[in-house]
């Protein structure tokens, strides 16, 4: 495959959800795994409802998620190509200016509607004579400007749905500026893609009718267009859509509420495909099971309750590298391998940290026993053999075996019912905090 070119387009209206981080992860690792190039380009031509914030919280969101962008673009800095295409379609006669406000239109689509027709834009405005245009400007109108489409069956490979097609005969002409001269999404996006190159559009299916519409757009700015692939959207387990305006399940909750980055990826890209959902190391491995053929044309639905047993998954996998920048200064690779398989949030790190290297209240059951125990600790150096060899020993000086040998020594050295491997765990405790948890009697 030729180095791709593809993008990831949110408007920065809001924070991102599970769903948008679906198109992006999407996009991002099809670049990964060919050396292509991400594009995050803010689709923020709406300035009453777009904020800064917003798109540099995206970006957060994007980058706790691993997903980084080549190119960061803002259409609010690129109107003056968008302003050159409209000119193109104007002089190609593909523009028409129109004049109906919002309450003509609903009038008579409602008519329409009542005959049976369809609710399609009757291009009345392709009617008006220049005086008539000249009388709505005198009358203070301003026009909007409409795409006058070819009424032509358009055809696609998408490369999630297969062989598509959209009749735009059963369209409305679409319109591309509003009265005060700013765009819809629909031109500012075509534009983009041929400036950028994008050799593939990857987006949700709630974009399927856009693309007949864009395709011609393509045609006529650039001659032909990229490849499409449209997949399912992600929805909850009662079936109900996502949204990013009432912050349900967005990125920045979930990082908030301790779950793993790569177990969010991971839900996000396998859901609703023929691959089964599972804990990755790391997103070069998403990046390698992920393929849009493998996207399934049905809902994606997803159960939230799945990300927690998933953080516990992916903790047990991912190496000391791959931890070390979140990890406290004295973590050692020796201390992460013994506990990662205990973590159900990385944030229980903390109480380990504190087994090995800290305060804890040990929890002793039988002093005796304990104090007898430590008498027996062999002198350093440790390894991951002193704990049999020193458990066999207490054994064979208390008669104690099984359960009543390991877990009073387990509770004194930890504190905690459960845990990691005492092989592990003792020689990173060492001597001295083992001999204080048991009750130091004989040293
Ligand atoms: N802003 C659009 C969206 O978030 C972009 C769609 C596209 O990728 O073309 O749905």
């Amino acid at each position: 495959m030729t180095p791709p070119v593809v993008r990831f387009a949110p408007s920065p209206t809001g924070r991102i959800h599970i769903g948008n981080a679906r198109t992006a992860l999407f996009n991002y690792l099809i670049a990964r795994r060919h050396g292509g190039r991400f594009v995050l380009r803010f689709d923020d031509t709406d300035l009453a409802r777009s904020t800064g914030e917003y798109a540099a919280g995206i970006e957060t969101d994007l980058a706790w998620l691993g997903v980084w962008p080549d190119v960061v673009a803002r259409q609010s800095q690129r109107i003056a190509l968008y302003e050159a295409a409209v000119e193109k379609l104007k002089s190609a006669k593909l523009l028409y200016p129109a004049y109906e406000t919002q309450g003509e239109l609903d009038r008579r689509r409602k008519l329409q509607q009542a005959r049976g027709l369809p609710p399609i834009y009757d291009r009345a405005a392709l009617k008006l004579t220049h005086e008539d245009r000249a009388r709505l400007e005198a009358e203070g109108r301003r026009p909007h400007w409409r795409l006058r489409l070819d009424h032509r069956v358009v055809r696609w490979t998408d490369l999630v749905r297969g062989d598509s097609h959209i009749d735009c005969a059963s369209l409305s002409d679409p319109v591309l500026v509003r009265e005060d001269g700013t765009f819809l999404y629909t031109l500012p996006s075509v534009v983009d893609d041929i400036e950028m190159g994008v050799t593939h559009v990857i987006r949700g299916e709630d974009h399927v009718t856009n693309t007949a519409v864009q395709i011609q757009i393509f045609e006529a700015l650039a001659g032909g267009a990229p490849a499409f692939a449209h997949h399912n959207l992600l929805v909850d387990a009662s079936g109900g859509g996502l949204s990013k305006r009432t912050g349900a399940l967005s990125i920045s909750s979930l990082r908030e509420s301790g779950v793993e980055a790569l177990a969010v990826a991971a839900v996000a890209v396998l859901t609703g495909s023929s691959d089964e959902v599972r804990a990755v190391a790391s997103l070069d491995e998403l990046a390698q099971a992920f393929d849009l053929a493998h996207v399934s044309r049905n809902a994606a639905r997803f159960d939230p309750a799945e990300l927690k047993s998933l953080t516990a998954k992916t903790l047990h996998l991912l190496t000391f590298a791959a931890v070390e920048a979140r990890l406290a200064p004295g973590d050692t690779e020796a201390f992460w391998n013994a506990v990662r398989g205990n973590l159900t949030t990385f944030a229980d790190v903390a109480l380990w940290r504190a087994v090995v290297a800290g305060d804890i209240a040990p929890v002793i059951e039988d002093a005796d026993f304990c104090r007898r125990a430590a008498g027996l600790l062999p002198p350093e150096p440790w390894d991951e053999t002193t704990w049999a060899a020193w458990t066999g020993a207490v054994k064979a000086a208390t008669g104690a075996k099984g359960r009543a040998l390991f877990h009073p020594l387990r509770l004194a050295l930890t504190g905690q019912e459960q845990g990691p491997e005492l092989a592990k765990l003792l020689p990173l405790i060492g001597r001295l905090r083992a001999l204080e948890r048991l009750g130091r009697a004989t040293v």
